[in-house]
């Protein structure tokens, strides 16, 4: 199911909501403003003076009104799960750069869990089984393989585009302008 993007009222993204979620904010006529062409109906209550069910349109994308609910949300790291990294390396090994499934990629930690390298994401790559087995816990230089390029942070505009397999067009449009332009994203 499609999910739609919910901004505060400046226009910064807040997250992910379902379309239950969005028509209650419809309902409540907290809705500030909205992008994008509505991309679903969905059926609201009977109205006895029309004689017919109201009919709920639901963008894309939609600003609530009121106070943000997550004021510091904005400097937050998007959750580091092997999806959302697979996501932000493109299914690429890190390593030896094939394009794998992604039931065959691992998450490499550069720096070797074992020898105090975090669990953050400039410290891990997406890697095949095998670079990762050849890897084992040696550093890159140690192995002799350098990495193919950057682990870096997403930010919370591309965390939201790595979160979500089916983002919408004008969700993505959104979104990939507060990407930084050395994103993998927009490469
Ligand atoms: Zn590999």
């Amino acid at each position: 199911m499609a999910h739609i993007l919910k901004l505060d009222v400046s226009g910064l993204p807040e997250g992910w909501i379902s379309p239950q979620e969005a028509a209650g904010f419809y309902a409540t006529a907290t809705v500030a403003w909205t992008l994008g062409e509505p991309w679903m109906t969905l059926r609201g209550g009977y109205n006895r003076m029309l004689e017919r069910r109201s009919l709920m349109p639901l963008h894309p994308i939609i600003a609530i009104k009121g106070r943000s609910r997550n004021p510091a949300g904005h400097d937050t790291v998007p959750a580091l799960t092997r999806r959302t990294l697979i996501r932000r390396d493109r299914n690429l090994c890190g390593y030896c750069g094939l394009v794998f499934d992604e039931r065959d990629l691992t998450t490499d930690h550069i720096m070797p869990a074992s020898r105090g390298g975090a669990h953050v994401w400039t410290n891990v790559l997406s890697a095949c089984r095998r670079c990762n087995h050849g890897k084992s816990d040696r550093t890159p230089e140690e192995w002799g393989h350098l990495p193919l390029f950057v682990a870096y942070t997403p930010n919370k505009y591309e965390g939201l585009i790595l979160s979500n397999r089916r983002v919408l067009a004008d969700q993505l449009e959104f979104l990939l302008a507060g990407v930084p332009k050395n994103s993998r994203l927009v490469e």
